[in-house]
């Protein structure tokens, strides 16, 4: 339904988005993924309009967009920062847009009522901004967008400046309206986990390049580099070698790596584990491998601990252990270990 196709924007010698092509189905939940300074809110405001493209394509339904003003694309945003009108009720900022649109008043009614309701704030109505929550005010600022039942909704980081609870519960609501609702979502968010929990698929991006697009799991269980391996969850990244008998092994420690793994190694390329699955042990069997550490650092996260060992070439590992049993202490040693079978291999 989007197509976007080697997409450019240069502010000077900088270039804020690099060749940037994204297809995006019909009511897909699209994550913008990618820390500070990016791109991604240069690629939402290419779609809305707002930020003029030096090359590439926009197309939404088949429609060239270069060229048209933010009012003539089927598109609405939503920002961080709410921007409702102060001296307009819930019910007369949720109204501006369809007004503007010169709809029959009774329309205008039953679509603000509907869109209320899809954001659970109907009883609301009368309000002012000034007497609602920050996240009420931002369910109202999605009722604004959603009234206008544009066939795409552009949200910039909409959840921001909430608290974490409430960014939680939002994150939730979202989905659902998401799902019932049935337009196409782009969301921006610097936030790893909000993406993987809310997208349908995860668009991660860095210095103006989407790096990888896939669905939540595969982003996780298969990144494409260490860049997003790293940026989506913490992993255990272990560069890998060719050992003397022509056996790929671990740089670390010298272990040779189970066949089937090293089978599709590529020369560059590192091991990466998730921290839930390695365990305290050496390894047992020919498809587990192990390495030693020291532990350099233990982080209580309730039901577990997170243990970074350093290795003895500088590596980390980093391990999740059970949080009831003892503590490890700081710079004793450790062995653990992983089956290969958790184990893939990421590019640099
Ligand atoms: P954040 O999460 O901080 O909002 P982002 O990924 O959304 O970051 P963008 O706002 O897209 O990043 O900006 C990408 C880069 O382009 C940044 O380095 C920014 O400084 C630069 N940039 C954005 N707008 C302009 C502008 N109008 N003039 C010059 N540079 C700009």
């Amino acid at each position: 339904m989007i197509e976007i196709k080697s997409l450019s924007k240069v502010y000077g010698q900088f270039r804020a988005l690099d060749d940037v092509s994204l297809f995006v189905e019909e009511g897909e939940f699209i994550a913008l993924l990618g820390p500070s300074g990016c791109g991604k809110t240069t690629l939402l405001r290419s779609i809305a309009g707002f930020v003029q493209p030096d090359g590439g394509s926009i197309s939404i339904s088949g429609r060239s967009m270069l060229g048209q003003p933010p009012n003539k694309r089927p598109v609405n945003t939503v920002f961080q920062n709410y921007a409702l009108f102060p001296h307009y009720s819930v019910a007369n900022n949720v109204a501006f847009g369809p007004r503007r649109q010169r709809l029959p008043v009774q329309e205008i009614k039953q679509r603000v009522q509907e869109a209320l309701t899809a954001v659970g704030m109907s009883d609301f109505a009368s309000r002012f901004p000034s007497q609602l929550s920050g996240g009420q005010q931002q369910r109202v600022a999605l009722a604004r967008a959603i009234v206008n039942r544009p066939k795409v909704l552009l949200l910039d980081e909409p959840l921001g400046a909430l608290d974490l609870k409430l960014r939680k519960q939002l994150q939730l609501e979202l989905s659902k309206l998401h799902k019932t609702l049935g337009i196409t979502f782009i969301f921006v968010t610097h936030d790893q986990e909000e993406a993987l929990v809310m997208a349908d698929r995860v668009a991660v991006m860095s210095r103006g390049k989407i790096l990888q697009l896939g669905k939540p799991d595969e982003i996780y269980d298969h990144p494409s580099s260490r860049y997003v391996a790293s940026f989506v969850g913490e992993s255990t990244l272990l560069r890998c070698d060719v050992g003397q008998d022509g056996r790929v092994v671990l740089e670390a420690n010298g272990a040779v790596l189970p066949a089937q793994l090293a089978g599709i190694w590529r020369n560059g390329q590192s091991l990466m584990i998730r921290p839930e699955n390695i365990a305290v042990g050496p390894a047992v069997g020919p498809d587990e491998t192990a390495v030693e550490g020291v532990v350099a650092s233990v982080a209580f996260l309730g039901s577990t601990r997170r243990v970074h060992l350093e290795l003895a070439n500088r590596e980390v590992a980093i391990v999740d252990i059970p949080g009831t049993g003892p503590k490890p202490e700081l710079g004793q040693a450790l062995t653990v270990h992983w089956h290969g079978a958790k184990a893939t291999f990421v590019s640099d």
